[in-house]
């Protein structure tokens, strides 16, 4: 069996066996592939990191028939990533693009456009470009990308134009945002301002590039942050703890813990 080249992300890595690794990559050709590294702790070809979470390595692997691991037959580093070397916060949006990959993209289906916006991410994390910018854009991108493009450019519930100021709803069950008459469908929704609201047009539209030029105030900046917290926990019925720590405190609450640390 001939083994075949791709580009991947390496999601997730855990020790098998004496000297072997199970490795979750996300591939630019095959979409989301589990394999297996015999030996790769004591081997040569797989050694410089090109196994470690979130690098962007160059894979050889031979894909079964069976829906067994496949096998990765080399292993080549071409995108380091090193949390260490990473402000806190920056690090965090990294985890986050594997544990959101885990959790969206699905084994045997390419998905090239989250693929490109995954090495993107990683790419302006590890720059320390506008990383937090850009992670926002990656949680869209994935959520449009999957199908669960939201509404918001009118109510969601009764379809009657939304106000352009004051405080708005986002229910993730709804489909999108709500106006102030519409009840929320269930507790998993965020509360939203018009301002915030004006942001998420931006940040969804994946056929425009708009969004590089937004300038998120801090308190916009956690309202986003809420808002997918709330998409992303209903549709992987999961609540997914990364995002709820790189909501940054609201200000009070910052020199509280400064003055009492
Ligand atoms: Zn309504």
């Amino acid at each position: 069996m001939k083994g075949q080249a791709t580009e991947a992300i390496v999601l997730r890595c855990s020790e098998f066996r004496e000297s072997s690794l199970v490795v979750q990559l996300f591939t630019r050709e095959f979409g989301r592939v589990a394999g297996l590294a015999r030996g790769a702790r004591r081997l040569k070809q797989y050694r410089a990191g090109a196994l470690d979470q979130l690098c962007v390595s160059r894979i050889v692997l031979r894909r079964r028939s069976s829906r067994g691991l496949a096998l990765i037959d080399e292993a080549r580093l071409l995108q380091p990533f090193e949390p260490l070397t990473l402000p806190y916060r920056a690090a965090l949006a990294g985890f986050l693009v594997a544990r959101l990959l885990l959790d969206f993209v699905r084994e045997g289906l390419p998905q090239a456009d989250v693929f490109r916006a995954a090495v993107d991410t990683l790419a302006t994390i590890r720059s320390g470009g506008n990383w937090e910018l850009r992670a926002h854009r990656f949680v869209w991108e994935l959520i449009v990308y999957s199908g669960y493009g939201p509404r918001l450019d009118r109510c969601a519930r009764c379809n009657r134009p939304l106000p352009r100021s004051g405080r708005l709803r986002f229910c993730p069950l709804a489909g999108g945002l709500l106006c102030p008459s519409c009840p929320p469908l269930s507790r998993v929704a965020a509360s939203l301002s018009a301002g915030t609201a004006k942001l998420l047009g931006h940040l969804t539209d994946v056929t425009t590039t708009t969004w590089q030029s937004l300038r998120v105030q801090e308190r916009l900046n956690r309202e986003l942050w809420r808002v997918e917290a709330a998409v992303v926990r209903a549709l992987a019925e999961q609540p997914v703890h990364v995002m709820t720590l790189l909501a940054p405190p609201p200000a009070r609450q910052r020199n509280r813990v400064a003055t009492t640390a």
